[in-house]
């Protein structure tokens, strides 16, 4: 029941209505019978820095950022923990921290890298010493090279639509992890043809695909996908890309989205309340409504 000891927690994007991380965290405090509520913040461009100074003055304990607000939010928090100042991108924040109960300073942290490699481990694939074709060069890309590199990865191939966005992920991480090998490269036939064929694992963090665009893939049609690949799409809506169905096709190993949402969101329910994320209640409210999740 909410009343007046209830804790706030919420989602701030735009448009955020169709979000899944509402029932999933919800369900999640309901299992621990804590009196939290995680609720949407629809939050247009040009009002995040109000948004964001709104969190401390209503009393949030927290909230994470979404799409396409995730590096707009950074100017106006106190703190950015080293992964987020890595990756660029902020999609948890936490207002004073689990310890302390003051109402500042805000922290902005990423657990988008985490909830990736959870997720990774998660589907039977371990990245230590492994080659790996990143496909996209947005935000999400930088916590998938980000988080693979922290973890052993060796070898990281970056394709994007706009090269010139590959080649400065690649500088970026380059000067972090230099006994790593990068290859900036196009989003062309060829090119991935050759990435594949170089990588054990493959990973889209573009966002083709994605519903209403749900018969689009980065694969393209005529081009045989190696059977020797583990496929990773980061988008989960729908649950079963067309590209998932492709590698499937093709005898590859496939991992969907909804595994790294759920460990991103698991981590953020962490840092939040300092409890244990009850995985196995937050994934059954994810997973039940799959094909709706935006
Ligand atoms: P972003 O920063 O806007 O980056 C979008 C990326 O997609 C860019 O590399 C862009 O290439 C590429 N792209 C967009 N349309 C394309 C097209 N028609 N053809 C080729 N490339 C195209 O977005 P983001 O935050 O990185 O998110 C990317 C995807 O990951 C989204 O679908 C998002 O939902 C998903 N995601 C999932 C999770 C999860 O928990 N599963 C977490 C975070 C993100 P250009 O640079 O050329 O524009």
């Amino acid at each position: 029941m909410i009343n007046g000891a209830t804790k706030l927690v919420g989602l701030i994007g735009w448009p955020v209505e169709h979000s899944l991380s509402p029932a999933m965290h919800n369900a999640a405090f309901a299992s621990l019978g804590l009196n939290w509520v995680y609720v949407p913040l629809p939050v247009p461009p040009g009002t995040v820095e109000a948004a964001v100074k709104g969190l401390a003055a209503l009393g949030f304990q927290g909230a994470n950022v979404t799409v396409p607000h995730k590096q707009a939010v950074m100017p106006y928090l106190d703190e950015l923990t080293e992964a987020a100042k890595i990756i660029g991108a902020v999609n948890t924040i936490v207002v004073g921290g689990a310890e302390a109960h003051s109402r500042t300073p805000l922290r902005g942290d990423n657990t988008d890298a985490e909830g990736f490699i959870r997720a990774l481990r998660e589907g039977g694939f371990e990245p230590q010493g492994s080659s790996i074709a990143v496909l996209g060069a947005g935000g999400a890309a930088r916590a998938v090279v980000y988080a693979l590199l922290a973890s052993g990865a060796t070898e990281v191939r970056v394709l994007n639509r706009t090269c010139e966005r590959a080649v400065a992920l690649v500088e970026d991480f380059g000067r972090l992890f230099p006994q790593a090998e990068f290859m900036p490269l196009p989003l062309n036939p060829q090119a991935l043809a050759e990435a594949a064929d170089a990588s054990s694992l493959l990973v889209n963090a573009t966002s083709v695909g994605m519903w209403p665009h749900i018969e689009d893939s980065p694969w393209p049609e005529d081009l045989p996908l190696p059977s020797h690949l583990t496929v990773f799409d980061l988008v989960y809506n729908p649950e079963r890309t067309k590209l998932l169905r492709q590698a499937e096709a093709a005898g590859a190993r496939t991992i969907g989205g909804l595994g790294m949402l759920l460990h991103q969101g698991a981590r953020a329910f962490e840092l939040w309340t300092g409890q244990k994320p009850p995985l196995e209640v937050m994934r059954k409210a994810l997973f039940l409504d799959g094909d709706t999740a935006v």
